[in-house]
C-alpha cells in the first residue's frame, strides 16, 4: 500500500527530533482523550462537560493527575487521593495512540494524509475501548468513518497506484472503485457468515461492529487491503483465542467440547503436515485426505459451536480489535506480507 518510509522534510536532524516530540506528545494528550470518550461513552456521562474525577473516590483530578502516562508512573498506578489502584487501561491507551501518531507523522510527514489517518485510528482507538470492555461499537463513532473514506478514496489522498475507470462517460478514481467493491465484500463476507451461523448455532458469529470495521478499511484502503485485512484479523484473534480457549476447556473438563475442538484443529494442522512431507502430493489419495479432512474440520466446528452455545460462553474475546490491528498491518505493510507468498 504506502510503500514509501520515513518522509524527509528536514535535513536538519535536531529539528525533525524536536517535530517528532512534539507530535508524540500531542498524541498522548490526544490518547487520554480518547479514554474519557470511550469510557463516558459506555456510562453514558457527557463527554465535554463532568471533568475528571477518580472513578473510585470521585475527588476532582488536579490538571498534573491528568499528564498522559507520566502521572500513572509518578502516583505509582494509584490515586492521590484514596490510593486505589488506577486501570493501567489509561497510560496503556495514551501510549498506543502517542506511538500511532508518531509512526504515521513519521511516514507522511506534513501531508494531508496525516490528519486524515490520526482520525482513522482515533475512532479505532475508541471502537477497541468499548468493544474490549462491553462488546459494544458505537455508531456515531465508527459509521462516520466509512464517509470519511470514500472521500479519502475519491480524491486518491494516499496517493495510491491508481488508474482512473470510465463509468458511463465519467471518469471516477480507479481508488474509489477499488473501495466500493471492497465494502460490497467486506459486508458481503460478513453478513453471509453471520447469516449461516445464526442459521447453524443460532448465534451470530460477528457483531454487527465487525461488518462496519471492515466496511471502513474497504472504504478508505479498497478491495485489496480489505480482504488482507479479514484474513490477519482473523490470524491475530486465533493467536490470542486459541490458548484462552485451550485453558478454558482444559478447567471446565467437557469431553464434547475438548475433543470436537481437538478434531477441529487437527483437521488444520494435519494436511499442513502431509503438504510439508510431500505425503500424499498428488492421485487419488491426496482427494480422499481433503475430503476427510474437510468433513472432519465442518463436523469438528459445528459440534463444537454447539457445546459451546450450551455452556454459553462464546465470547472469549471480541473480534474489533482484532480486525483493527489486521487492518492497520494490512494497510502498512501490504507488499511485504504479500510479498511472502502467504496469499
Ligand atoms: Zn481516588
Amino acid at each position: 500500500m504506502f510503500e514509501s518510509f520515513l518522509y524527509a522534510y528536514s535535513d536538519n536532524i535536531l529539528l525533525l527530533l524536536y517535530v517528532w516530540i512534539l507530535v508524540f506528545v500531542f498524541g498522548l494528550v490526544v490518547g487520554s482523550f480518547l479514554n474519557v470518550v470511550g469510557l463516558r461513552l459506555l456510562s453514558g456521562e457527557s463527554i465535554v462537560f463532568p471533568p475528571s474525577k477518580c472513578p473510585n473516590c470521585n475527588t476532582k483530578l488536579k490538571w498534573y493527575d491528568n499528564i498522559p502516562v507520566l502521572a500513572y508512573i509518578l502516583l505509582l498506578g494509584k490515586c492521590r487521593y484514596c490510593h486505589k489502584p488506577i486501570s493501567i487501561q489509561y497510560p496503556i491507551v495514551e501510549a498506543i495512540t502517542g506511538i500511532s501518531f508518531l509512526f504515521i507523522f513519521a511516514w507522511f510527514g506534513f501531508s494531508l494524509i496525516t490528519p486524515m489517518l490520526w482520525i482513522l485510528v482515533g475512532a479505532c482507538i475508541v471502537m477497541c475501548i468499548t468493544d474490549f470492555k462491553e462488546q459494544v461499537i458505537f455508531d456515531w463513532v465508527s459509521l462516520p468513518m466509512i464517509p470519511l473514506g470514500l472521500i479519502f478514496s475519491f480524491f486518491n489522498i494516499g496517493g495510491i497506484e491508481n488508474e482512473p475507470i470510465k463509468v458511463f462517460g465519467f471518469s471516477i478514481a480507479g481508488t474509489f472503485v477499488s473501495a466500493i467493491i471492497g465494502i460490497a465484500i467486506a459486508f458481503a463476507f460478513f453478513e453471509l457468515i453471520s447469516l449461516l451461523s445464526k442459521i447453524f448455532i443460532k448465534h451470530r458469529a460477528f457483531g454487527e461492529g465487525d461488518t462496519v470495521i471492515a466496511m471502513i478499511f474497504a472504504a478508505w484502503f479498497g478491495w485489496k487491503v480489505v480482504i488482507l485485512t479479514i484474513i490477519l484479523g482473523l490470524l491475530v484473534q486465533a493467536v490470542f483465542t486459541i490458548p484462552l480457549l485451550v485453558i478454558k476447556l482444559l478447567k471446565s473438563k467437557d469431553k464434547v467440547a475438548s475433543i470436537s475442538f481437538a478434531v477441529l484443529i487437527l483437521s488444520a494442522v494435519i494436511p499442513m503436515i502431509c503438504n510439508r512431507l510431500d505425503i500424499f502430493y498428488s492421485g487419488i489419495l491426496s482427494v480422499l485426505l481433503v475430503i476427510v479432512t474437510f468433513s472432519a474440520a465442518i463436523a469438528g466446528a459445528l459440534v463444537f459451536l454447539r457445546r459451546m452455545r450450551e455452556l454459553n460462553s462464546y465470547t472469549l474475546l471480541p473480534f474489533g480489535p482484532a480486525l483493527i490491528v489486521g487492518g492497520f498491518l494490512a494497510v502498512f505493510f501490504y507488499q511485504k506480507i504479500v510479498s511472502l507468498g502467504m496469499f
